[in-house]
């Protein structure tokens, strides 16, 4: 008979926020500080394609008994669908994997820029506003520009930025180099970490993929898919429940927190501790910081 796992954390486990290393508004202590004021026990960092707030979160978890989920949202794209990969428990210093997101951050901060004098020529922006939103640490995105159209009184916040300014239909929006979704799950997988597809049935342009190709996602290793998160519709839940059951998967319920710069609160959603279990069980990549 097999031995029931030891379980060496202890849930709520919300596996989903952002630092200011990313596009979140607090520095990683703070992050931790409030998902634990909210109850949660275990937490994972997972910045926008980034590992730089790990250390100084694993220090709060320490320090107030939580448990640590090392983790990262990986940037993709599958044709126009912009695919977040959330990473957890990977080697943080793979090659091919830092290898990649550099190329991912490098190309960001161009694409800022270039959204930002494309702005520019209507409204009175410039990029020192962004590059004063950001810390020296910040995977550059369009929250910070978000955050620099607030700070002009331009725009309320972030949501009314990505409401109107920011939205690709205002003809100002530039993509950003990503991998593709199959190359994404690898590098996690390869890095001994878990893929986990973030909020992946959102009804704007993170439409759901087509099915064929999530089921070449599991072939090269895909874990699971993060199912309760505020974002998802009720229909794409259903739909990927069924393909959960058909191939065994991990599923995942988090909160996406970051900070004030969206309404996301901690704990709002969780993730069951059995499914925490089977990602800390798969991955070899690095170990959990346990209390
Ligand atoms: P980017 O990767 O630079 O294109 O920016 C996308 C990021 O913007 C995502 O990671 C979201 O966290 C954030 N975002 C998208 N929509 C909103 C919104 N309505 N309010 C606040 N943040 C948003
Ligand atoms: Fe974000
Ligand atoms: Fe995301
Ligand atoms: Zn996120």
């Amino acid at each position: 008979m097999a031995s029931a796992p030891s379980r060496r954390f202890a849930g709520p486990s919300d596996l989903h926020t952002h630092s200011n290393h990313s596009d979140g508004t607090e520095a990683p202590a703070e992050v931790v500080r409030q998902v634990h004021a909210h109850g949660v026990r275990t937490v994972a960092l997972t910045d926008h394609d980034r590992t730089t707030g790990w250390e100084q979160a694993a220090v709060e978890t320490a320090a107030l008994g939580m448990t640590f989920i090392p983790g990262m949202e990986l940037s993709s794209k599958h044709e126009w669908r912009s695919v977040h990969v959330l990473g957890y428990l990977f080697d943080p210093d793979d090659a091919a994997l830092r290898a990649e997101t550099e190329r991912i951050r490098g190309d960001r901060i161009g694409r800022a820029e270039r959204i930002v004098r494309s702005i520019g020529r209507d409204y009175d922006l410039q990029w020192a506003d962004v590059v004063a939103q950001t810390t020296p640490d910040a995977t550059v995105g369009r929250p910070h520009i978000a955050d620099a159209l607030v700070a002009l009184g331009i725009v309320r916040d972030r949501a009314e930025a990505f409401d109107g300014i920011l939205h690709p239909r205002e003809g100002y929006y530039e993509p950003h180099y990503a991998p593709d979704p199959l190359t994404a799950v690898r590098l996690i997988t390869d890095a001994g970490g878990v893929a986990i597809i973030a909020h992946p049935v959102t009804a704007g342009r993170d439409r759901m993929m087509p099915v064929p190709f999530i089921e070449r996602l599991i072939a090269a290793g895909l874990g699971g898919f993060e199912i309760d998160h505020r974002e998802n519709t009720e229909p794409g839940k259903r739909a990927l429940r069924e393909i959960v059951k058909k191939h065994d998967l991990i599923v995942t319920g988090s909160s996406d927190y970051h900070g004030t710069g969206k309404p996301n609160v901690p704990g709002e959603n969780t993730t069951a501790d059995a499914m925490v279990e089977r990602i800390i069980e798969r991955a070899t990549g690095t170990a959990p910081r346990y209390p």
